[in-house]
């Protein structure tokens, strides 16, 4: 980069993926991963980046070095994924977006939408140094949602604390604000085995995602946050197809992801 990094790229550890076919709709891209998550999703299959775990601290680097390294690589991966944990508790966020934007790459975001006004923020940035693509978790039934086990969160200079309480209406602000940006974007679900998704979840969640294409993904077992769901079996695919038929029935524009075959 041309211009010296701020000293954040530096003190910031992530975790990188240097290619992913999957994870930007149509465009090769690296993953940036952010450690911290204020959910506690018990089917969670990042428990290491979520609880901060110094375990393979090797595997870590400065954002400074994965900059350097997607810098190398943009002409043949023009994308960038921020994910995590929770991407949008990293308090350089806005920054290090309009960062990759002036350099000239793609940009989507990954987020459990339980933070609009750091949505706002990025959103709302002059066009050019906006995300080009925003991924939103819907993780349960909004009646449901005290079972990811949201964690109270501050927003930097805030002086209130975000309860867990008021995460329903964070997610609902978050939903309605990124489809009113023209910024493309999902909604997704991961349906959880039986039949932990209701439909009743689907149905709460239906009035979130409006026209906007949402994909259903199922399941997979395997390491999880909490080790009572690691014996999970994955969803099956007629258990997604079923959920899918209700979300389509209400009008929904549903779209199946990782169903294989
Ligand atoms: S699955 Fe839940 S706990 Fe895990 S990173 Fe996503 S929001 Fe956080």
């Amino acid at each position: 980069m041309a211009t010296p990094l701020p000293s954040w790229t530096q003190s910031t550890k992530v975790g990188l993926r240097k290619l992913s076919l999957v994870d930007y709709p149509g465009k090769l891209a690296a993953v940036i991963f952010f450690r911290g998550c204020n959910f506690r999703c018990p089917w969670c299959h990042n428990p290491e980046l979520v609880l901060l775990s110094q375990e393979n601290e090797e595997e870590w680097i400065r954002l400074e070095e994965a900059l350097a390294i997607l810098e190398a690589r943009q002409n043949r991966v023009p994308a960038v994924v921020m994910t995590g944990g929770e991407p949008t508790l990293f308090p350089h966020l806005p920054e290090l977006v309009m960062l990759l934007k002036e350099q000239g790459f793609f940009v989507k975001l990954d987020t459990n939408g339980s933070r609009p006004e750091v949505l706002k923020k990025l959103l709302s940035a002059p066009l050019d140094t906006r995300p080009d693509y925003v991924a939103v978790d819907l993780k349960i039934g909004l009646s449901r949602y005290q079972e990811v086990r949201p964690l109270p969160t501050r927003s930097e200079g805030a002086t209130k604390t975000t309860s867990p309480e008021d995460i329903p209406f964070f997610l609902r602000e978050s939903c309605e604000m990124v489809q009113a940006s023209g910024i493309a974007h999902e909604f997704r679900t991961v349906i959880l085995p039986e039949g932990f998704t209701t439909e009743g979840d689907i149905e709460e969640l239906a009035p979130l995602v409006g026209n906007s294409p949402w994909y259903f993904t199922p399941f997979r077992g395997g390491h999880c946050l909490d080790p009572h769901w690691e014996g999970t079996a994955d969803t099956t695919s007629e258990q997604v197809q079923k959920l899918a038929n209700l979300a389509q029935s209400l009008g929904k524009d549903v779209r199946l992801r990782g169903l294989g075959g």
